[in-house]
């Protein structure tokens, strides 16, 4: 195993993590202000440490950033906007992270996993937002930019104002503050609307990216509750396509590493069919050190 370093930058949480031969780390620290970095530098530095060079870098992120690697777009964390994030981690790594909205991590990650080879796979990511991507053999698709997403498409009979400016956008009821705002209302109804909005969301992304398996995760789904609510909302419509992502705490930063491991043969387009093995690896090594 190269070293492979990988980073989750979410609007709460950042997860960094790292495989190598020496071993492994995974932790995760609140978001700071963009003034107060110093643990996400250290921990970005251990993880150096830890790996050592060669080594590769994969970003999964909530912000749009510009050509520059400037954070230009953040609607939950506006405090963010134009820190220099790829220089930052370029600086401290020695490496150009290869990077992509956390949405498209979560789906490189599902596709590449064994029990969907060969699917395009859309991965719907609840978390303080909702990061919504689509993949097939590892390969992300292009799936928009900002408020232009799958996440901030419409949901009918649903005015719940969103971040981006528009209203009742899919990601004001599924993300965690969403969700647990619609489970406050009457269950009938409640159940209702979600499995409606989710089957939608299905079909949508079926029918502009070729989407054969829609993949919920994130760390939402470690809450019990909020399992057994989604999992009845679904029960009451036929929705093979839609399943639980195994794992679904390690989704983004799984996708992370996985575009640490095999940046470059993305940008050259190779499809590789050492995937399935590849995401086993990464699998298995992000559980032995995952501690929270
Ligand atoms: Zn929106």
């Amino acid at each position: 195993m190269a070293g492979w370093i990988g980073i989750d930058l979410g609007a709460t949480w950042i997860r960094i993590a790292a495989l190598g031969d020496a071993g492994g780390m995974h932790r995760i620290i609140p978001t700071p202000a963009p003034h107060a970095l110093k643990h996400f530098v250290h921990a970005i530095r251990d993880a150096v440490i830890l790996v050592g060079i060669p080594l590769s870098v994969g970003l999964a992120r909530a912000p749009g950033i510009d050509s520059a690697g400037v954070i230009c777009s953040w609607p939950s964390r506006t405090d963010w906007l134009g820190v220099p994030l790829l220089d930052i981690i370029r600086n401290h790594t020695g490496k150009f992270p290869h990077h992509m909205d956390d949405g498209t991590a979560a789906a490189s990650w599902e596709s590449a996993d064994a029990r969907h080879a060969g699917k395009t796979a859309a991965s719907v990511v609840i978390g303080t937002g909702l990061a919504i991507g689509c993949a097939q053999n590892g390969i992300p698709m292009e799936t928009g930019n900002g408020a232009y997403t799958p996440a901030h498409e419409h949901v009918e009979g649903w005015d719940a104002p969103c971040r981006c400016g528009k209203c009742g956008c899919l990601q004001t009821m599924l993300s965690g503050g969403g969700l647990l705002m619609v489970m406050a209302m009457n269950r009938a109804h409640a159940l209702k609307i979600v499995g409606v909005a989710l089957e939608n969301a299905g079909k949508s992304l079926c029918q502009r990216y070729g989407a054969e398996q829609l993949v919920i995760s994130g760390n939402i789904l470690l809450n019990p509750e909020v399992k057994a609510f989604l999992v009845e909302s679904l029960s009451h419509y036929c929705r093979e396509n839609i399943i639980f992502s195994a794992v679904p705490q390690v989704t983004v930063i799984g996708g992370a590493l996985l575009a640490a491991a095999i940046g470059r043969q993305f940008q050259e387009g190779a499809i590789n069919e050492e995937l399935p093995e590849l995401h086993r690896v990464i699998l298995s090594g992000l559980m032995r050190h995952m501690t929270a």
